[in-house]
């Protein structure tokens, strides 16, 4: 029975005051890996690619669906080079389900339109279209990289990568002098900068000796076809999304912190990758999933609602005699996404009793959604308690994270698209400050405790 207030009261305790000095180094070790692949996952893409490069060194092949599968492959399959789907075999037979971490590696960023060249008044520009839930007040004036790819008439494609080398010249979007800006500053914060002003700056000067229009345009077009072997037209089938140029650097004197852009959702991204790849002949099938589109929906065939998810286990059911739908009906998802952590030079729009802080560790979630929980998963209790057993017993410091007070706003995750399959689903990830802004922060010992969790969900029977 418990009697004292030790026992009664839930009291949260910060990682700083329990984490021995081992675990603290090892938190060292594997915050300077994920600051590494989040410098150069700078794309949905590019995150993509570097997982890959990463899986391969630790083990992992391409998934054939005409090849044996035994306990202990090490499998995964990019879907359109978007969407990442790895798996370590399971000693059990997939008919009891399989433990699934999915996070998505799309963030919000301004994406260049389909026609986006055009020269005014003798400065060459990029329109753009933003992608996600941005302040676009917080996009101008800031340096800005090109990254993307552009499919050939020829069916070939070109890899676009301007701005990321610190030789490489950055790109801008402008904004109003402060002298001349007093009709924009009474503005909404939301209307001061409209959409359609988010133009890339991308050059000034003129074709030297022609006479005729657009002389700065048909300028960076040379430019541009010299080294990509690109026209005009070309932008017709490019995606090409133009990012933060910020370096990931450490955050505070105590460098505790880790400031980079994408950490939504690329921090859980990485934490359920490291995890995955350091685990080995599991007791269940181990997925991890890296999703594309989420910042817009999930939607798209690289999107959490895409059948690629069905097609992949399906693949690997099929090959142990198992219908997929069973599988998934015995099989448990955390959806790590990220939480919103206490700001306390913004506490008006968090509840403290329910809020994540930093440094308390991974945030999990019930429920998302906004309103009356809407457009949530809404994890059962078993599920959170299933939770709660799991990382009691990996020793994993988690704290809970509601997003906001009642009624403030509210967001979502591929969380409802997992509950939809008949998966038992909960949500899970790093708490973050300013999330969706160019530059975010989250603590470390929030990184390393995340990863840590997800290690613990691969490994729980
Ligand atoms: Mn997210
Ligand atoms: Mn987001």
């Amino acid at each position: 029975m418990a009697e004292t207030r030790e026992e009664l009261f839930y009291t949260q305790k910060h990682i700083s005051d329990t984490i021995g000095e081992a675990e603290l180094k090892e938190s060292d070790t594997y915050c300077a890996r994920y600051m590494d692949f989040l410098q150069k996952a700078r794309t949905e893409r590019l995150a993509n690619a570097e997982a890959v490069r990463l899986a391969k060194a630790y083990g992992f092949c391409e998934f054939d669906r005409n090849a044996p599968l035994k306990a202990g492959d090490r499998i995964y399959k990019s879907v359109r080079g978007k969407m990442l789907l790895l798996a370590v075999i399971g000693k059990r037979s997939l008919a009891e389900g399989v433990n699934i971490c999915a996070a998505h590696i799309d963030s919000p960023r301004l994406d260049l339109k389909q026609l986006p060249l055009y020269e005014q008044n003798e400065i060459a520009y990029l329109k753009t279209h933003y992608y996600g839930g941005i302040r676009k007040y917080q996009w101008v004036t800031i340096p800005l990289e090109l990254h993307g790819v552009v499919a050939l008439r020829s069916g070939e494609t070109v890899n676009v990568n301007i701005g990321a080398d610190p030789s490489d010249p950055i790109l801008y979007v402008s904004d109003l002098l402060p002298h001349l800006a007093a009709k924009q500053s009474e503005q909404p914060l939301a209307k001061a900068i409209p959409g359609e002003k988010l133009n890339i700056i991308l050059g000034s000067l003129p074709v030297r000796g022609d006479s005729g229009a657009d002389r700065v345009k048909l300028n960076v077009l040379k430019i541009l076809n010299k080294k990509y072997g690109i026209t005009e037209e070309d932008f017709l089938s490019a995606e090409i999304e133009a990012v933060p140029a910020f370096p990931v650097r450490e955050a505070g004197l105590d460098r505790s912190m880790i400031a980079g852009y994408g950490q939504d959702d690329r921090v859980c991204a990485f934490a359920e990758l490291q995890a995955l790849y350091e685990v080995e002949a599991p007791e269940k099938t181990a997925v991890c999933v890296l999703a594309d589109k989420e910042e817009i929906g999930s939607v798209g065939v690289t999107g959490m609602e895409s059948h690629a998810f069905e097609c992949f286990m399906g693949d690997m059911c099929a090959k142990q005699g198992v219908e997929l739908r069973h599988c998934l009906e015995s099989s448990f998802c955390v959806s790590a996404d990220v939480a919103m952590a206490f700001d306390p030079t913004w506490p008006e729009v968090s509840d403290m009793r329910n809020t994540a802080k930093l440094n308390y560790g991974v945030g999990i979630a019930k429920y998302t959604g906004r309103g009356g929980k809407s457009g949530s998963n809404d994890a059962s209790a078993e599920v959170m308690g299933k939770l709660r057993r799991i990382f009691a017993d990996a020793n994993v410091t988690w704290q809970y994270a509601e997003l906001g007070k009642v009624d403030e706003g509210g967001g979502g995750t591929v969380a409802l698209y997992m509950g939809n399959r008949n998966i038992d689903t909960v949500d899970a990830g790093v708490p973050v400050i300013s999330m969706h802004a160019p530059y975010e922060i989250v603590a470390k010992l929030d990184c390393y405790m995340t990863y840590k969790a997800m290690k613990a969900v691969y490994l729980s029977k």
